[in-house]
């Protein structure tokens, strides 16, 4: 500016300011009110230019110095208009998106805008292409390092929060406004959604981060690896007998994960190493295939004398049943339900009368009650083959043949086996 700013008090001229400061001096009020109508018809398109346009006036003044006119008075007001001063303009993929004030403050927002993202693991970086470049722009257009912030994370709209009316809960106002509550509560980390008040504000929108930062980081966790299950056939179990021989043991593994957050949010993860600290221990049910009967390759037991079925196997009155009983007149015929070889012929305590036939391999068959024994311990008796008559010995409540199934002592349904 070449204006030699000094009082004169005798002197009042007509002076050019925009805000408080001078931008010329002219001779006729009327070209300086014309030069600014042309500047605004010309340049006034942009908010911006308007508004300092708009703030540019004449006014008498006691500052002297040269006056201008034309095409001179014309640059001077348009470059104190729009050059303005120097700044720093932050690029955001070429495009000027903020001016600030110094270097020094584009690099404090971009590390304040990083900063909460940081990852001792990994990078940091943002998502569009950021840059800062020497800038001339309007003094209105400088933004402190807050405001940055603000308008990098909120955009440049200020939308008016929704205020709480009575009644309203948090469902009401987010469906009312095409959001989901996760959504606005996601917008509104302070909001106690639990008890809204008439008053309340709540931000219902959100514009995109104009600078998006996303970091890169490896995260190792250590999980399980979960066992399988195997099953195995056991010949050493019948049929239809399960067991658990094994318990499983889950296995551990360490295992890295390459994670992506943007503005913290995870928006990937994939695994990028797994090494297994402790494999996992399977866990083995053993199936039976062995027939009871392997004697005769597979074959059934025989039904030791026919009529109906007055109790089964299993539960009664609190205890457990370990066999089944047959009921009959007593003196029917009873028969070996399969080969083998008595073991036991006589008075057993509450079974009365009483024969047991080993099959072999744990198997054996005992048929209780009887009212006579017609074999002898050690014989050895062919399936189908008489061995006793049907009775009511021992603890027992009216003729009927108590017969079991056991192997390896444990008393199965003899009903599976028949
Ligand atoms: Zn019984």
């Amino acid at each position: 500016m070449f204006l030699v700013a000094v009082v004169n008090a005798n002197s009042m001229m007509w002076g050019i300011f925009i805000g408080d400061g001078l931008v010329s001096l002219v001779d006729d009020s009327a070209e300086g009110r014309a030069v600014i109508r042309q500047l605004i018809s010309e340049y006034g398109d942009s908010p911006g230019s308007r508004t300092i346009l708009e703030k540019t006036y004449l006014k008498k003044t006691r500052l002297t110095g040269a006056t201008l006119t034309g095409d001179k008075l014309k640059l001077a007001i348009g470059q104190a208009a729009f050059v303005g001063v120097r700044s720093t303009a932050v690029v955001v993929d070429g495009k000027s998106l903020l001016y600030m004030n110094s270097k020094e403050d584009a690099q404090q927002l971009l590390i304040a805008l990083k900063q909460p993202y940081f990852a001792n693991n990994g990078k940091t970086y943002f998502v569009e292409n950021v840059q800062l470049a020497d800038a001339l722009t309007q003094k209105g257009n400088i933004v402190s390092v807050d405001r940055a912030l603000d308008l990098v994370k909120n955009g440049f709209q200020t939308i008016a929060p929704y205020q709480v009316r009575d009644g309203d809960t948090l469902w009401d106002v987010a469906t009312r406004a095409g959001l989901s509550v996760e959504k606005v509560l996601a917008m509104n980390p302070d909001l106690n959604s639990e008890q809204l008040k008439p008053g309340d504000s709540i931000k219902l929108t959100k514009t995109e981060n104009l600078i998006n930062v996303e970091t890169v980081y490896k995260k190792i966790a250590v999980e399980n690896i979960d066992y399988k299950v195997v099953e195995k056939q056991d010949s050493s179990l019948l049929k239809g007998q399960v067991k658990v021989a094994k318990q499983g043991k889950n296995g551990k593994k360490e295992v890295t994960y390459q994670i992506v957050q943007k503005n913290g949010s995870e928006v990937a993860r994939k695994q990028i190493a797994a090494a297994v600290i402790a494999e996992p221990e399977n866990k083995i049910i053993s199936k039976g295939t062995r027939n009871l009967l392997a004697s005769r390759g597979g074959g059934r037991l025989s039904r030791p004398v026919s009529g109906p079925i007055s109790s089964g196997f299993g539960n009664r009155g609190g205890r457990t049943h370990e066999g089944i009983d047959i009921t009959g007149r007593v003196g029917t015929g009873i028969v070996a339900a399969e080969s083998g070889t008595v073991i036991r012929a006589g008075w057993y305590s509450g079974y009365g009368k009483c024969i047991d036939i080993s099959h072999g391999s744990g198997v054996i068959t005992r048929y209780g009650h009887l009212y006579s024994i017609d074999v002898s311990k050690g014989q050895v008796v062919s399936q189908g083959e008489f061995i006793g008559e049907l009775g009511n010995t021992g603890y027992s409540s009216g003729p009927h043949l108590h017969f079991e199934v056991r192997v390896n002592g444990e008393a199965y349904n003899p009903l599976n086996f028949i």
